[in-house]
């Protein structure tokens, strides 16, 4: 039996309550749902989202709802957890957008600084 935390209706397998939820709670947003939505926000703030994360974001909304429904299934605490490190070991790891800093960075050093040259 899967019980509903917000109503506790005792519901017979995670799919059915997961049922419920969508039909008696449609709005419900989990502590772990509002987690990951002020994540994505700060990741946002800082231009850290690109085209590719936005599938992955899904996922991880995703992910965070079911856990609120029903936060006892181990496997996919395992999943989220691993989704959130995915989302930003990615992100740090960008060589790209420090290299272009750099480019930018250079290709300005010479204009107005002859002093040095
Ligand atoms: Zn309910």
């Amino acid at each position: 039996m899967k019980r509903c935390l917000i109503c506790g209706k005792d519901c017979k397998s995670g799919a059915g309550l997961a049922a419920h939820h969508r039909r008696a709670h449609p709005d419900f947003r989990g502590k772990n749902r509002r987690a990951i939505e002020g994540m994505i926000a700060e990741m946002e703030r800082q231009e850290r989202i690109n085209v590719l994360d936005c599938a992955r974001l899904q996922v991880l909304r995703s992910l965070a709802d079911q856990l609120d429904i029903d936060p006892s299934n181990a496997q996919m605490w395992k999943t989220y957890n691993e989704a959130i490190e995915a989302l930003v070991v990615t992100n740090d790891d960008d060589d790209d957008a420090f290299t272009k800093l750099l480019e930018a960075v250079n290709s300005r050093a010479p204009v107005g600084d002859k002093t040095q040259t």
